[in-house]
């Protein structure tokens, strides 16, 4: 008989402030989305448990408070990170520029608490390309060509775009988020 093991992984999801990273942890666990901005939420993270194959894994996703825009996280906030999804804003250039920030920024966090990735190019990343709703996909400035190529040269990370505010590809990219931290561990 197949014994039931319950797994406990913990997601970091990073990016600038105001691309979407609440709300997709949103739409994700509790099916909401809000067009109202809330720079601040009351907890650290949200879990949802979900079934892959035959392991029980409870998904811990961890938020920014907002801090994102003005200061470093901690290193709370890293350890013990399995898997860390960087989001980006389709619309908006800056957003996806900066991803090669919060890239580094985690493997140096990583580095700085001995957590160290051995080899920085197999540890589980995700990126998402969040907003494509925004005017029917007409104000968008990044190519899902220019971004699929970014993630090709840093390793080959897992891809998605993404709606919050349509709940379109949401758990899609957090089931994959879960079965790649699931085959690091
Ligand atoms: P965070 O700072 O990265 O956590 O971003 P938020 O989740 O707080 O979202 C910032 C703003 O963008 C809010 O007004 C959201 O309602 C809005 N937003 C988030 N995701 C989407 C989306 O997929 N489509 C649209 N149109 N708006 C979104
Ligand atoms: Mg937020």
């Amino acid at each position: 008989m197949a014994t039931r093991r319950r797994t406990l992984l913990k997601v970091i999801v990073l990016g600038d402030s105001g691309v979407g990273k609440t709300s997709l942890m949103n739409q994700y666990v509790h099916k909401k989305f809000s067009m109202q901005y809330k720079a601040t939420i009351g907890a650290d993270f949200v879990t949802k448990e979900l079934q892959i194959g035959e392991k029980l894994v409870t998904l811990q996703i961890w938020d920014t408070a907002g801090q994102e825009r003005f200061q470093s996280l901690g290193a709370a906030f890293y350890r013990g990170a399995d898997c860390c999804a960087l989001v980006y804003d389709v619309n908006v250039l800056r957003s996806f520029d900066n991803l090669e920030t919060w890239h580094e920024e985690f493997l140096k966090q990583a580095w700085n608490i001995g957590m160290c990735p051995s080899d920085p190019k197999t540890f589980p990343f995700i990126v998402l390309g969040n907003k494509i709703d925004v005017d029917g996909g007409s104000s968008r400035v990044v190519s899902d060509k220019k971004a699929a190529d970014w993630c090709a040269s840093n390793g080959n990370i897992p891809y998605f775009e993404t709606s919050a505010k349509d709940d379109f590809n949401v758990d899609e990219a957090f089931l994959t988020i879960a079965k790649t931290a699931l085959a690091n561990e």
